[in-house]
């Protein structure tokens, strides 16, 4: 009959709609699942310590109230968990603050070499207590970087620290600068490629390299997922928070660059940033002088 190729045609259109429907839902629900997990990590993350220290709290108020050596141990430990719900604080923290302003592109002009330098000077005492030399190579006549000075500094702070942490005692620790052409942007089509790079200077690499135990290839993937560690145990006696390579994601993709790592288990690891130039000062007063 004529009127059931039209009923068909509206089967169909009526299947598609769910489908669709369907896949918005599934979005949905794992941003709110992940969204969850992190609160539930967070806490679980924060209860630790903070029952450690009422526990010690509770035996210093009663049995060990008279014991000055128990009392000396005691408040080292309570010193120790208190320093890691800080750290970690600091870190939800600066999370919290980078996903805000992911959105927006930062504006400040960077020297990458210098703030390396001041990096490095900072992480030297940490990296000789476990006899480990810093070395910085390159990194003369870089381009400038469009960027957050104080968040470039976390990214390279995040990256150095871990390195000296995982790294062997008694290895160095090479960190290379060295031009590079710009990243490609995330997402673009070739044409909106094309219009863009005639502006920027091309960008710059630079590695954070250790001689570690190294990551084995499965973790790869999910190494930057916030309190995602291969050895929960030896990160928190480390002094980690599990949240330094999440907070260096965000920061690098807020820059328009990329984080790439390579590691080989039993050798090290290497983690490279990218990050694109900032626009040359001559061709901005070019583009300024054209629309005046
Ligand atoms: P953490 O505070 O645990 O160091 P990060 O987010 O900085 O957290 O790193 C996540 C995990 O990635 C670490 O717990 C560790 O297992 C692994 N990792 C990070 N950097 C290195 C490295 N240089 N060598 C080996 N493993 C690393």
């Amino acid at each position: 009959t004529p009127f059931q190729p039209a009923a068909e045609d509206g089967a169909d259109e009526r299947e598609i709609t769910a489908i669709i429907t369907l896949h918005d839902i599934t979005a949905i629900k794992r941003s709110e699942q992940m969204r969850a997990d992190f609160v539930a990590n967070a806490s679980h993350e924060l209860r630790t310590p903070l029952s450690t220290l009422v526990g010690f709290i509770e035996t210093l108020r009663g049995p060990a109230r008279d014991d000055a050596d128990a009392r000396d141990r005691f408040l080292a430990i309570m010193q120790e968990q208190a320093g890691r719900m800080s750290r970690l604080v600091m870190d939800l923290l600066s999370l919290s603050r980078i996903e805000l302003d992911e959105h927006t592109h930062p504006t400040g002009e960077t020297n990458v070499a210098q703030l390396v330098q001041s990096v490095v000077a900072m992480l030297e005492l940490k990296a000789a207590a476990r006899k480990i030399t810093i070395k910085v190579q390159g990194g003369e006549d870089l381009p400038r970087v469009q960027g957050d000075e104080d968040q470039l500094t976390q990214v390279f702070q995040n990256l150095i620290d871990n390195a000296i942490k995982y790294g062997r005692e008694q290895t160095d620790v090479v960190v290379t600068l060295e031009r590079a052409d710009a990243p490609p942007a995330p997402g673009a089509t070739g044409i909106r490629a094309r219009q863009a790079s005639p502006q920027k200077v091309a960008g710059i690499k630079v590695s954070v390299t250790d001689k570690g135990d190294g990551i084995a290839r499965t973790h790869l993937p999910r190494l930057t997922e916030r309190f995602y560690r291969v050895d929960a145990a030896r990160s928190r006696a480390l002094g980690g928070t599990g949240l330094g390579l999440a907070i260096v994601k965000h920061i690098v993709n807020r820059h328009r660059g990329r984080l790439t790592i390579d590691s080989e288990v039993g050798k090290g690891s290497t983690f490279t940033v990218h990050l694109p130039g900032a626009e040359k000062p001559s061709e901005k007063a070019r583009e300024k002088g054209e629309k005046s």
